[in-house]
């Protein structure tokens, strides 16, 4: 058991709330304990999003500034990867936060219909994201929710509006866009083989689909997303105690597969991001 999967861990999101699941951390202080108990459960990557006092999705760059510092004081060696995602805001105050120079954050590069809304992401857009990402040495993981955003990312990593290889994100089981269809899934994973030969991925899949997702992934050489942000239960019968507790699962579903977590070193290097300053 020696292949190394880097699992991220969603730690929060924008939807789910203390009233879906009590463990959801929601300020900077629950973020980073719950965030520490999911590295050193497994995860090598958090994915972060932040809230304001209330609880609602928020763009302050500040409150993600204080994130980012505890994190990198609670767990040297994390990838941080900030969300540009649309449901704290639109248009470039969604990359308000890549100047903080993390080490990576999200980029979709194509719309698609959500459960009550489009998730817009207009061509001006993702080109002045992905050009931010550049400028500031920010890596992006390209979130491709649909195939023609597999398409969309090769373009881009074609012309040098994105690195040569990637980090791709597969996302399954969103209401109204792609569901968790394995031939599906497959015919992604092949045309990416493709489009972007050597690209590393990963796959998340919401509510009930992400363990079916991290199964997917797992068993063809990908990487695992995981948290609070995509589902907030184990399985029918339980809540999901903490970030930590669907990291573990995830780590369990990847041995099944003869893998193992990869360290934060060893993700960095699948990754190919520099070394984290401070990091053991
Ligand atoms: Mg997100």
């Amino acid at each position: 058991m020696t292949a190394p999967v880097i699992i991220c861990c969603a730690i929060t999101g924008s939807l789910p709330s203390k009233a879906d699941n009590p463990a959801v951390p929601v300020t900077i202080a629950e973020q980073v304990e719950s965030t520490q108990e999911a590295w050193e459960a497994g995860a090598s990557i958090a994915h972060c999003h932040v809230r304001d006092d209330e609880g609602k999705p928020s763009l302050d760059v500040d409150r993600y500034a204080r994130l980012l510092e505890g994190l990198r004081t609670h767990c040297p060696g994390l990838v941080v990867q900030l969300s540009t995602g649309g449901r704290a805001g639109s248009g470039r105050a969604r990359g308000a936060m890549i100047p903080l120079r993390p080490d990576m954050a999200s980029l979709s590069v194509g719309s698609v219909n959500f459960p009550t809304r489009v998730y817009d992401n207009p061509p001006d857009l993702v080109d002045w994201l992905a050009a931010e990402m550049l400028a500031h040495g920010v890596r992006p993981e390209v979130e491709c929710f649909d195939l023609s955003h597999l398409f969309q990312a090769a373009a881009m990593a074609q012309d040098g509006r994105l690195p040569p290889r990637p980090y791709v994100q597969v996302v399954m089981g969103v209401r109204n866009a792609l569901p968790a269809d394995e031939p599906a899934f497959d015919f992604m994973v092949a045309t990416l083989a493709r489009l972007l030969p050597g690209a590393p991925w990963c796959a998340a899949g919401i509510g009930r689909d992400q363990a079916t997702l991290n199964a997917w992934a797992a068993g063809r050489g990908g990487h695992l997303r995981t948290g609070l942000e995509d589902n907030v239960r184990l399985d029918r019968h339980a809540l999901a105690p903490s970030n930590a507790a669907l990291v573990r699962r995830a780590a369990e579903i990847a041995a099944r597969h003869g893998r193992r977590p990869a360290t934060t070193a060893e993700a960095r290097a699948l990754l190919g991001l520099r070394e984290a300053p401070g990091a053991p």
